[in-house]
């Protein structure tokens, strides 16, 4: 009998997952509440009087219950974990795989001159890209003006739903670190003063491809003879880093159910989601617009049929949907390329993992839409110049986002900063569009993961590096990858 082909699989999955969430919060058990914890909160200031002074002192702490629903704490409790066991397997194999791959791919190079000649056109390609995707996104949210038709009720619905809350004010917290840094910070973060460390944390991403590159390269200057043990350790490394991607592959149907069971019963109440309805449609039609640009991109350069990039590159859009995290669909989205679209290693070993950290179309079509629709709605007015602001610091904010969920919409504050939002609005700001933010974090790590895919396509194309699909480490089922 023919086995299923993975993308079906994961779909299947995905699709009961998220009957499963629904089911759940509908049966009567799963609405009933449950206390979760009970924390301390200090809610009011009161003044005392210090030296002839009056001094706001925070002393007055209360006890608080959280309650959630029966649905919510039995998925978090019994199926999530498993969602949370892949993210992390796959994102345990990132590093060694960047690394293997990204050394096996330079000194197989044999010339310098062509690593710059690849590292070039990747980076100009990734601009433009981004470029067109923040243009697409202005273009939508000023035509549609989503923010327009919000009503002052829900304003102030939404900003006493969300102000105060805690993920709110943490991605505060962070964006107002990555503001105080200077203008270099970036190119500082780059280079790691430690490899193991860099190796150790999953956000200096960037630091291990500067660490695996600077490796290559030296490789390549001592000569193949000299470089010969490093570089076998290295492909096999390579090898065995591959099969682990197929066995982990092979548990993606069961942990995306877990995945999308989870963030239905974690969804914020239908009526909210139905007043950001338009602006999510904003931006979800842009996000269509981008994978139609990158369909006939495919086939006007590359000269495939759009329908078999995308049946191609599907088991990667898939995961990028069900994890919202384009770091840890990073190995999936290799093997797709590389395996099953014949991108030649040394194309795709450098550019995904750089594309996966700095390109981020999806995102930085989101910040664009998202920072017009919050100046629609608080009655802010945009100027042409305000809006190229948005095009230049939503390209850089996409570059400087994290390749994990919620990351966009840390640099989305960055982005409102450039166009002198007012700074004691920005909690409203976030607080207006936070509700529909996971859904749309899911759709726009598809259109990342599509995108790095398609500029490997591009990139190996002009080099003359685009081959014949060889799919050696097959992970449709079982038998195929421990035979
Ligand atoms: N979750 C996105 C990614 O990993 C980043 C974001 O837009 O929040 O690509």
């Amino acid at each position: 009998m023919k086995k299923l082909a993975l993308h079906w699989q994961i779909l299947i999955g995905m699709v009961l997952g998220i009957g499963f969430g629904v089911l759940m919060t509908q049966i009567e058990w799963g609405q009933e509440e449950v206390l979760l914890k009970t924390i301390k909160e200090t809610s009011q200031v009161i003044h005392k009087e210090v030296n002839g002074e009056l001094v706001a002192v925070n002393d007055i702490t209360q006890e608080k219950k959280v309650y959630i629903t029966r649905a919510k704490h039995f998925i978090s409790r019994w199926i999530e974990p498993f969602g949370t066991i892949f993210v992390n397997l796959l994102k345990l194999i990132a590093v060694p795989l960047i690394l293997a791959s990204l050394i096996k791919g330079i000194s197989d190079l044999k010339d310098i001159a062509k690593f710059r000649n690849m590292g070039i056109r990747t980076i100009v390609i990734y601009i433009a890209t981004t470029v067109i995707a923040i243009t697409v996104g202005l273009g939508l949210v000023n035509l549609f003006a989503p923010g327009e038709g919000i009503s002052k009720e829900t304003i102030a619905k939404l900003s006493s739903t969300y102000e105060g809350n805690s993920n709110i004010a943490g991605k505060l917290a962070t964006a107002a670190q990555t503001k105080d840094a200077g203008p270099l910070q970036a190119l500082v973060d780059m280079v790691p003063s430690n490899a193991v460390e860099a190796m150790a944390n999953n956000s200096l991403m960037l630091q291990v491809i500067f660490f695996a590159i600077f490796l290559g390269i030296s490789m390549l200057l001592i000569g193949e003879k000299k470089a010969k043990a490093l570089k076998k350790f290295f492909d096999s490394l390579n090898d065995v880093v591959l099969k682990m991607v197929d066995l982990i592959m092979l548990f993606a149907p069961y942990a995306v159910f877990a995945l999308l069971a989870n963030v239905v019963v974690s969804a914020d109440d239908p009526e909210v989601l139905l007043a950001l309805l338009y602006y999510a449609l904003t931006v979800v039609a842009g996000l269509l617009i981008m994978i139609v640009i990158y369909c006939l991109i495919f086939a006007l350069y590359v000269k495939k049929s759009p329908f078999w990039f995308l049946q191609k590159i599907a088991p990667a859009q898939l995961l990028a949907f069900s994890t919202s995290s384009s770091a840890a669909t990073l190995p999936v989205t290799m093997e797709r390329v590389e395996e099953h679209m014949g991108v030649e290693k040394e194309v795709s070993s450098f550019v995904l993992p750089v594309g996966a950290t700095i390109n981020m179309d999806g995102t930085s079509l989101y910040q664009a839409v998202a920072a017009v629709f919050v100046c629609q709605a608080l009655g802010i007015p945009l100027d042409l110049s305000a809006q190229l602001t948005i095009v230049l610091t939503a390209l850089l904010a996409s570059i400087g986002s994290a390749a994990v969920p919620g990351a966009g919409m840390v640099m989305l504050v960055i982005v409102l900063e450039s166009i002198d939002f007012p700074s004691e609005l920005l909690p409203v700001a976030l607080a207006l569009i936070f509700a529909v933010d996971r859904p749309l974090d899911m759709l726009r790590t598809t259109v990342n993961v599509t995108g790095d895919a398609t500029v490997a396509s591009i990139v190996a194309k002009s080099l003359g590096k685009f081959g014949k699909p060889h799919v050696e480490n097959w992970d449709d089922n079982l038998d195929d990858v421990t035979s």
